[in-house]
């Protein structure tokens, strides 16, 4: 499809791109739209697990280096807004080892998505927040933040830490055995919860290790990546499915970026009660913003102006400032989706 960058750049919105998407130089491509932009985003690290930049730590899509870092220094030098996409537990390269792969409890793995209750995967994710933060950007926008749903994850680690906290063996641990006693449930949301989370901490302190070094003038910005679906119970149930803790996540980074309906294809129609239930769903964000954060809506596959003014539309009613999109969908979406809400 041939889009009208222009028109959607003189939007205001935040789009993110692969360096696949812009069929030109970095100089040509800015050359023509920098004018248009105050902010715009490129993919660091995409669902793959390749760097688009000349990493340390991560393998290399060598084809995009050039590209990259032409795009990066230029947008600094123009004054726009610089914002990096990385995946996070999104990382199909790092999850090809057994040892990371999320697992669901009668032993299925998911040989996209890393397991978040990984401390090795958090020093690997944190060289790349400092290699990233080493370049003249502003923000990280971190994909793939949570747990596949509830019923994730069962990998031996996981069997190994949670298993005794419910008086079980770690391999006879299920997932029926722990929805059907109450407290132990409770246990286990908090319990992925609190990983998720430790997790972030690392991260942020990557981040604020790179201000140092870099002396960066205004501090790098993690924006991290929530669902909302109403697969999954909006805000109030992503909590439980994903384990998000939105207070925390408030406190840990300040910014966050919530996934529209990832998994639903359509965003219900103002004036209807489905409408009213999302605005109120996205109150949440207002704390983000009282503390000095920032609170962005996001959405995949945004190519019509439609989408972009159904967006805007939203934004105004949940008094949220800024959005985020991009043109595409990730590659690997029908499996995320499939894991996010099939059967298991
Ligand atoms: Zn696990």
């Amino acid at each position: 499809m041939k889009l009208n960058y222009r028109e959607f750049f003189m939007q205001k919105m935040v789009i993110l791109l692969k360096p696949e998407d812009v069929e030109m130089s970095a100089k040509d491509f800015l050359s023509t739209y920098a004018s248009y932009m105050e902010s715009v985003g490129i993919v660091g690290k995409g669902p793959t697990g390749y760097a688009n930049y000349p990493s340390r730590t991560a393998p290399i899509h060598k084809e995009n280096v050039q590209f990259f870092e032409e795009w990066v220094e230029l947008t600094h030098a123009l004054g726009i807004n610089g914002v990096i996409g990385m995946d996070l537990y999104t990382d199909a390269w790092f999850a090809k080892d057994p040892k990371y792969q999320c697992m669901t409890s009668s032993g299925q793995t998911m040989e996209h998505q890393i397991c978040p209750n990984s401390h090795d995967f958090w020093e690997y994710s944190s060289e790349i927040i400092k290699e990233l933060g080493s370049y003249p950007i502003d923000e990280i926008l971190l994909f793939g933040t949570g747990f596949i749903r509830d019923y994730f994850c069962f990998c031996e680690r996981c069997r190994k830490e949670f298993a005794p906290l419910v008086d079980q063996e770690p391999s006879r641990l299920t997932y029926q055995y722990i929805i059907e006693n109450p407290e132990y449930h409770d246990k286990w949301h908090k319990w992925r919860s609190d990983k998720v989370h430790e997790g972030l901490v690392m991260l942020q302190a990557a981040a604020r290790e790179i201000d140092e070094q870099t002396e960066r003038e205004d501090p790098l910005r993690l924006s991290v990546e929530v669902l909302l679906d109403p697969e999954t119970g909006l805000s109030e149930g992503a909590k439980n499915e994903y384990g998000y803790d939105y207070a925390k996540l408030g406190e840990i980074t300040g910014n966050v970026l919530i996934n529209l309906f990832p998994w639903s294809p359509l965003l219900p129609q103002k004036g209807t009660s489905d409408y009213t239930e999302l605005v109120e769903s996205l109150y949440f964000t207002n704390e983000f913003t009282r503390r000095g954060g920032r609170a962005s809506l996001f959405r995949w596959g945004v190519t019509t102006m439609d989408q972009v003014q159904e967006l805007k539309q939203l934004a105004r009613d949940a008094g949220i400032e800024r959005i985020v999109t991009t043109f595409n969908y990730p590659a690997d979406y029908s499996r995320r989706r499939e894991a996010a809400i099939g059967n298991y």
